[in-house]
């Protein structure tokens, strides 16, 4: 058997200001044939894993050309077509294959491409024709196009958010590519779409048991392979945004489809339950100050780079300055101007710094400020799990006690690892202000002593009721109460 695999992708925010071209993926990864590193990015695991898969079978695994950027604003289009033609180039000389195992995210949006994905399978599907195996591993975050669906064989989705699944999901992928080039078994795809849009956390509940639901029922069903939950991806204005279910069944398409619309009707039945509460910039400066030991998380959830927006909001910085608060560092403010200013002056120095709040509308005002250049950090790195992220040339600023990170390299607040890397002990501060919505949690729930979700401002489209979207489709909850 031969096999050919690539990956392309990234999460595509239309309403974010920071637009992506290649160096954006070259700097999160940009894998030629055969030079895909031994450890996965979220989105090519079936690259690692289907080289263990073939290696185990004997079956020829091809290698095309692997890319990720870090989750940002529209794509530029040579960027896109340029990856694309590259993948299908490569595809073309490996031909004939039996199969097609791609790596892809599904909430790619370039300019001039509202379905990169769909678009990328439709052609790989002309290339290989009718009868060839196409299939790929999707982030949840993604949209479901009709396209996609008449192009690919089935599609697997990560359980998890967050995505600690992607290698097991990656397993599942290419199980059922084997077993059905070996003529086992022939997947075929239901899709029950759930007229709806919403965020779904697996950590909590109601999703939890809603997932741990779907990995019993793929044991216990009969003729069922696998089951997915497409979150949909708020942030993407695109016409066919929404929350869809799919069951991939041994060709048993009514099965599936009576499966996959019981499931989706079950999710519907619970919108807007799955977040967290949060409060607004107000509430929770209140919260953090009534606090008598900290520290005290503030989260600032949808200022998350991890989501597309740029970072640089100071909505809830702006609150505590407001109200005279201190004993308070913020890790980070993404502002590389100011941190170029700052590196420049050198440690020790006390310069007047405006920062912040540049990018976009909505993200607060710059803040002003007679500021001391505490600690200057080239390449600073916080740790995430068992690696490190980037966050780029840094500065640790103070004034009117309050410290700032102030970082070049966008990257959410994923461990209080980004505080002690600039010389900040994070525990002795009683207010540790952070940008992420999800990920930070395990780490730093460890430190705090109270974590409160706020939200602030308006850097993420995060009411779907009033996001002004000029695409996607409005027929949907929440935008109509009852879709049905
Ligand atoms: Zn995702």
């Amino acid at each position: 058997m031969r096999v050919f695999t690539a990956a392309l992708a990234t999460e595509t925010n239309t309403f974010s200001p920071i637009a992506i071209d290649k160096r954006a993926f070259e700097a999160s990864l940009y894998a030629k044939p055969g030079e895909h590193p031994a450890t996965p990015t979220l989105c090519s695991a079936p690259i690692t894993v289907g080289r263990e898969v073939c290696t185990q079978l004997g079956w020829t695994l091809i290698e095309g050309s692997a890319s990720w950027a870090d989750p940002a604003g529209l794509v530029a289009r040579t960027t896109y077509e340029d990856l694309r033609d590259e993948i299908l180039e490569q595809l073309r000389v490996a031909m004939p294959v039996d199969g097609v195992v791609l790596g892809l995210h599904g909430a790619m949006v370039a300019q001039g491409y509202d379905d990169v994905e769909g678009d990328l399978l439709a052609r790989v599907r002309e290339i290989v024709g009718p009868n060839v195996l196409v299939c790929a591993e999707l982030d949840p975050h993604s949209h479901l196009t009709a396209k996609r669906v008449a192009a690919a064989n089935f599609f697997v989705v990560f359980k998890e958010f967050p995505h600690i699944d992607f290698v097991d999901r990656a397993r599942d992928l290419w199980s059922i590519a084997v077993r059905t080039l070996k003529g086992e078994i022939k997947p075929v795809m239901s899709v029950f779409d759930c007229r709806m849009i919403d965020v779904f956390p697996t950590s909590k509940e109601p999703m939890r048991s809603f997932v741990d639901r779907l990995y019993g029922l793929e044991k216990s069903e009969a003729g069922v392979l696998s089951l997915s939950v497409v979150h949909g991806f708020m942030a993407g204005d695109v016409p066919e945004m929404g929350t869809k279910v799919i069951a991939v069944t041994d060709n048993q398409p009514e099965t599936g489809a009576a499966l996959a619309e019981r499931l989706g009707r079950e999710l519907f039945a619970m919108r807007g339950t799955f977040m967290v509460a949060q409060v607004d910039e107000h509430v929770a400066v209140d919260v953090a100050v009534a606090a008598t030991k900290g520290p005290v998380v503030i989260a600032d959830v949808w200022d998350n780079p991890g989501g597309g927006p740029a970072g640089d909001a100071t909505v809830i910085l702006g609150e505590l300055i407001a109200r005279g608060v201190t004993d308070v560092a913020v890790g980070t403010i993404w502002d590389p101007i100011a941190v170029q200013i700052c590196m420049a002056a050198g440690e020790g120095a006390e310069i007047a710094l405006r920062f912040g709040a540049k990018s976009a509308p909505d993200t607060g005002m710059p803040i002003d400020k007679i500021v001391t250049v505490r600690k200057l950090v080239p390449n600073a790195e916080m740790r995430f799990g068992e690696s490190f992220a980037p966050f780029g040339d840094a500065a640790w600023i103070s004034f009117d006690g309050i410290d700032v990170i102030l970082n070049s390299t966008r990257a959410q607040s994923f461990d209080p690892s980004l505080f002690s890397a600039m010389g900040i002990e994070p525990t002795s501060r009683k207010i540790l202000l952070i940008k992420s919505t999800n990920h930070f949690y395990d780490s730093f729930s460890r430190i705090a002593s109270e974590i409160v979700y706020c939200s602030a401002g308006k850097p993420y489209p995060n009411s779907p009721a009033t996001t002004p979207y000029r695409k996607a489709r409005r027929d949907i909850w929440p935008m109509v109460e009852n879709p049905w």
